[in-house]
C-alpha cells in the first residue's frame, strides 16, 4: 500500500514514485517526496556509495536550501571562501543578501552521506545494486526493468524521474530531446601525491590553463591545452599523457608523482528541452549538461528536486492543482537555460585564446563595479533566482531571505518553519487584525500552514503584512492589495474544481 493510496487504484504499484539514481538529486528528491507524503522507491545502480572525488562547493542558495529542511547542523562548520572567479576572473561572493554569502567547501561524497541517511530516515526505500535498463509507460503507470542483486526485476509506479546524471537512460529510453554541442575542448585533471610545484589560480599560460591547489599533502592540477579539441574518450588518461601536457604547459616536471584519480571532460552544453513528458520527469544532470566550471552543476540540480519534490508529492497525493506539475518544467528549465549560457560564457573566457584576451580584459574592467560583481555573484549562486508569478509585488517568485520571527512557540526564522515543506502563510499583522483563515471563501488547504509571527528585530518583510511561501521557499502571495489569496491558493496549493477544468 503506497502513502496516497494508490496501489488501491491500480494493484500492483510498488511506489507513488520510482527516482532512478542516488546521486545528490536523487537523494534529494526523495527526501522531498517523502516530506511531501509520499512513498519512494530510489534504485541505484552502484551496490555501495562512490568515493570519486567529484563536486566540492556549495553555494548560497544550496545552504539556504539545506537550512530549510534542518540539514546543516549535521555538516558542522564548513570551510567558506569569498573568493570565487567567473570565468577565471577573480569575483567577490562575500557581500552577497544572504546567511550565507560566499563558497561553501564540502566534498561531494559527505554531501551524498548526510542526503542518504536523511532521505531513508523519512522512510524512502534506498535499494542499491538495481541497474535499470528497460521502461515502459502506461496510461497508468510506468514499468521500469532492472538488474538487480538477484537477478532481474519489475518495479511500477504512478510517476518515474530519471535523475540517472549525464548518460541517464531513463532520458535516452524516455525519448526526451536533448539539444545542444558536444565538448569543443578537452580539460583534463587529477589528484596527484608525491609532488612539490606551485599553486596556480587559473592561470592563462601561453600555450593552456592550468590550475593547482594542495591540500593535505594532495595536489589537485587541472588543465586545458589551448586548441585541444573535445574527445569521446573510453577511459581516463594515463598518468603519463597528464604529465606531458602539464610539462607542455607550465614546464613543471611531474613525472615522479602518483596519481590517485585521473579525469578527463570537456564543455558540452546540452538541455532536455522538456523536463515532463507524461508520467515520466527528468532531474540535475539527467536534464542538463554542463562543464563542470564554478561548481554549479550539482548546485543546479539540487534545486531541481527542491522544485519539483512537493509537485510531484502533491500530485500523486491528489491535492495538487491540474497545472502545477507542469510548473517544474517551466520553472527549471528557464534557470537550467540561464545557467548554462553563463557557463558556455565561463568556458570562453577560461579555454579561449589569445582572441579572448580584449574580451577578459572588458570584463575585468566591469567587475571592478560593485553592481557587476553582485550581479554574477548573486546569480552563480543561484539566489536571484524568481519563478514568473503573477502579480505586482517584487518579492513574487523569489526565495524569502530567512527573517528571525516570533511566534506563539517562540523564537525562530522563517527558514525554519519551513521544515515540514509544507506551504506557509505568514500573518505578522498585530493580533487584533488577525483573522482565522479557515473561514475563508473555500476549504483552506490542507497542505498550508498559518503561523502568525512577528519581527524578532526588523521587520519581517518591511511594508507587508501576509505572504504566502511555497515548500520550497519562494514567495507565491504577498498581501499587497492587487491579488486575492485565493487565486495563489488555487494556483498552487488546491485541487482544481471541475469548474476549473476545459
Ligand atoms: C568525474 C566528475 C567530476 C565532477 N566534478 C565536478 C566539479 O568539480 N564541480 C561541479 O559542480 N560538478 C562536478 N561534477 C558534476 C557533479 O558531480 C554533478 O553535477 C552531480 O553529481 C549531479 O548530480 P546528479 O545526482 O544529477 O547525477 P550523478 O551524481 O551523476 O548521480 C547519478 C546516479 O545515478 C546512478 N545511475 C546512473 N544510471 C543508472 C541506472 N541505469 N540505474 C540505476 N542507477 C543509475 C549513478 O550510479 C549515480 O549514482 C562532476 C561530475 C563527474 C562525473
Amino acid at each position: 500500500m503506497t502513502a496516497s493510496g494508490t496501489t488501491a487504484r491500480y494493484d500492483r504499484l510498488d511506489a507513488d514514485v520510482i527516482v532512478v539514481g542516488a546521486g545528490p538529486v536523487g537523494l534529494m528528491l526523495a527526501g522531498e517526496l517523502r516530506l511531501g507524503g509520499a512513498d519512494v522507491l530510489l534504485l541505484e545502480r552502484l551496490p555501495r556509495p562512490t568515493t570519486e572525488s567529484r563536486a566540492s562547493t556549495l553555494h548560497a542558495r544550496t545552504m539556504e536550501v539545506l537550512d530549510q529542511r534542518g540539514l546543516l547542523d549535521d555538516l558542522g562548520t564548513l570551510p567558506n571562501e569569498v573568493r570565487g572567479h567567473f570565468g577565471g576572473l577573480p569575483l567577490d561572493f562575500g557581500d552577497s543578501p544572504t546567511r550565507f554569502p560566499g563558497l561553501w567547501k564540502l566534498p561531494q561524497t559527505h554531501l551524498e552521506a548526510l542526503l542518504a541517511a536523511w532521505t531513508t530516515r523519512l522512510g524512502a526505500r534506498l535499494r542499491r545494486g538495481y541497474e535499470v535498463r528497460g521502461l515502459t509507460e502506461a496510461s497508468e503507470y510506468v514499468e521500469v526493468e532492472a538488474a538487480g542483486p538477484d537477478g532481474p526485476a519489475r518495479f511500477r509506479a504512478a510517476y518515474l524521474v530519471g535523475c540517472d546524471g549525464e548518460q541517464s537512460i531513463v532520458r535516452r529510453l524516455g525519448g526526451f530531446a536533448f539539444s545542444g554541442n558536444d565538448a569543443l575542448r578537452e580539460l583534463i585533471r587529477a589528484d596527484v601525491t608525491g609532488i612539490d610545484i606551485p599553486d596556480r589560480r587559473f592561470q592563462r599560460l601561453p600555450r593552456g590553463l592550468a590550475i593547482a591547489a594542495t591540500r593535505g599533502g594532495v595536489t589537485r592540477i587541472m588543465m586545458h591545452e589551448f586548441g585541444r579539441p573535445g574527445t569521446t574518450r573510453a577511459s581516463a588518461p594515463e598518468f603519463a599523457e597528464v604529465a606531458r601536457v602539464w610539462q607542455r604547459i607550465t614546464g613543471d616536471n611531474i613525472t615522479d608523482g602518483q596519481p590517485l584519480w585521473i579525469n578527463s571532460f570537456g564543455d558540452a552544453s546540452r538541455q532536455v528541452s522538456a523536463y515532463r513528458k507524461g508520467r515520466m520527469l527528468l532531474a540535475g544532470d539527467a536534464a542538463h549538461l554542463q562543464m563542470p566550471v564554478g561548481g554549479q552543476a550539482l548546485n543546479l540540480g539540487l534545486q531541481d528536486a527542491v522544485n519539483l519534490g512537493w509537485k510531484l508529492a502533491g500530485q500523486v497525493r491528489g491535492w495538487a492543482p491540474e497545472a502545477l506539475l507542469d510548473s517544474y518544467h517551466r520553472e527549471r528549465h528557464a534557470i537550467g537555460s540561464r545557467t548554462l549560457t553563463n557557463i558556455r560564457a565561463q568556458s570562453e573566457l577560461l579555454l579561449g585564446g589569445a582572441e579572448v584576451e580584449p574580451l577578459r580584459a572588458i570584463i575585468g574592467d566591469l567587475l571592478a563595479h560593485r553592481a557587476a560583481r553582485c550581479h554574477l555573484a548573486t546569480m552563480i549562486a543561484g539566489l536571484d533566482v524568481s519563478y514568473p508569478i503573477s502579480g505586482r509585488h517584487p518579492m513574487l517568485g523569489s526565495r524569502l531571505p530567512c527573517r528571525d520571527v516570533v511566534t506563539d512557540a517562540g523564537r525562530t526564522s522563517t527558514t525554519a518553519m519551513l521544515r515540514p515543506a509544507t506551504g506557509l502563510l505568514i500573518d505578522v499583522r498585530p493580533p487584533h487584525r488577525q483573522k482565522r483563515w479557515s473561514a475563508s471563501a473555500r476549504s483552506w488547504p490542507e497542505w498550508v500552514r498559518v503561523v502568525r509571527a512577528k519581527a524578532d528585530g526588523d521587520e519581517v518583510l518591511p511594508g507587508v503584512s501576509m505572504l504566502l511561501l511555497r515548500p520550497d521557499g519562494h514567495v507565491a502571495w504577498v498581501d499587497d492589495g492587487t491579488e486575492p489569496i485565493e487565486k495563489a491558493l488555487d494556483q498552487w496549493f488546491r485541487p482544481s474544481q471541475p469548474s476549473d477544468r476545459q
